[in-house]
């Protein structure tokens, strides 16, 4: 049966990634788990080795499970195709060896995900690559932060903890006239609520961890390009960097991306109702959430984004040991670091994820000692609630 040309999201989603089976109708896709591809002559093998025929050859190179999953992801975020990772690190950093190197300089978000962030200072620095980190909710600074030698903008929206947002069709705007390519870290979206490629990005980043894969159990990660010319000057790289996907981590991918729509929306659902809730509670000093009219970019949200998604922050007036006292009372949602999955999270930066950090930094990137985040999961938004109400009591 021919699929109606405008489909709903949650037939897309359904039918996104399926890979016929045309020997035994296997309605699942199988999980081609091999290293290897048997050639059927010595000549098949040289023009598949040359390019000259398209077909699988090594599976670091591609694999029929992992390409299903890369092509529904593409088609979700309409990008020209897609390159899975072993991780979201793995994603990053194969964006960051294919377009930087020495004597060029990237501009990204301050609140960019910390090993986004660490490895270029740390790391890629002593390969001569320059940088700057700035609060790109500001395009002015933007655009006065671009150098001649700017290869690469790279936005985070909505930034973390503080859900601060890029505007990313400015931000590329500046970057394109400067002669930079623009990545958007997309991991807290998914390409149900924002595809940065709509807005002219080249590339966008996924954490397949988080929304996409959804169930807690599985790392990966993948990139997803504009068009066919970014993409295979970064195929060459992915190949021979090694990052690949395995084919079994992209089934489990693609089994949780079946059930994306039902849980984004659902988590969204609850978001919403737990935002309101923290929003009119007196023990509570702040809440960021995009899908809140306090929300500083209440009016960019509205244009960029198709829902505000389910991950919020919120300031304890009691600070530090508030934040921790909140963290051992809580029973509903879970004591863990990350986001996306069906189970709701909650972590306290100040004493966790950026305790490392020194306070003064933590302070001015709006990081404060009572600030607590939330990554809001599938359960019943009434017992996440109730659970908040009493370990906040
Ligand atoms: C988790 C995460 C990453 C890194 O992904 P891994 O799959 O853990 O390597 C990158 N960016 C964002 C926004 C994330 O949340």
């Amino acid at each position: 049966m021919e699929m109606k040309s405008n489909p709903g999201i949650h037939t897309r989603v359904t039918h996104a990634g399926t890979c016929p089976d045309s020997e035994h109708g296997s309605v699942a896709t199988p999980i081609y788990q091999t290293s290897t591809f048997k050639f059927q002559s010595a000549e098949e093998g040289a023009r598949r080795i040359s390019g000259e025929e398209n077909g699988f050859i090594y599976s670091r190179l591609g694999n029929p499970t992992t390409a299903t999953l890369e092509s529904a992801i593409s088609e979700l975020e309409g990008g020209a195709g897609a390159l899975a990772t072993a991780s979201g690190m793995a994603a990053v950093n194969l964006i960051y060896l294919t377009f930087l190197g020495s004597g060029m300089h990237i501009v990204g978000t301050d609140a960019l995900y910390g090993s986004s962030r660490r490895i270029i200072e740390l790391d890629y620095s002593r390969f001569g690559v320059d940088y700057d980190f700035i609060d790109t909710s500001d395009p002015e600074l933007l655009e006065k932060t671009l150098k001649p030698n700017t290869a690469l903008v790279y936005l985070e929206s909505p930034a973390n903890p503080t859900l601060k947002l890029a505007d990313i069709r400015h931000c590329t705007e500046l970057a394109h006239r400067a002669g930079a390519l623009v990545a958007v870290d997309n991991t807290f979206m998914s390409p149900l609520l924002q595809r940065p490629l709509e807005f002219g990005a080249d590339m966008v980043i996924h954490s397949l961890t988080k929304y996409i894969n959804g169930h807690t159990d599985v790392i990966g990660g993948m990139v997803i390009f504009r068009d066919e010319q970014i993409l295979e000057q970064a195929r060459p790289v992915h190949v021979h960097s090694g990052g690949c996907m395995d084919p079994h981590q992209a089934w489990l991918v693609l089994r949780g991306l079946k059930t994306m729509a039902l849980r984004v929306y659902k988590a969204q659902d609850n978001a919403r109702q737990i935002a309101e809730f923290l929003e009119t509670d007196g023990r509570v000093s702040r809440v960021f959430y995009p899908g809140l009219k306090s929300h500083p970019q209440y009016e960019l949200a509205q244009s960029q984004m198709e829902g505000p998604g389910s991950m919020i922050s919120f300031e304890l007036n009691g600070g530090l040991e508030a934040g921790q006292k909140l963290m051992d009372r809580v029973s509903v949602a879970t004591l863990a670091v990350s986001l996306g999955g069906y189970e709701t999270l909650i972590q306290h930066p100040a004493s966790m994820t950026h305790a490392a950090v020194p306070r003064e930094e933590r302070l001015s990137s709006g990081i404060t000692d009572g600030l607590v985040r939330l990554a809001v999961g599938c359960e019943d938004a009434e017992d996440i609630i109730a659970d908040l109400d009493q370990a906040l009591r």
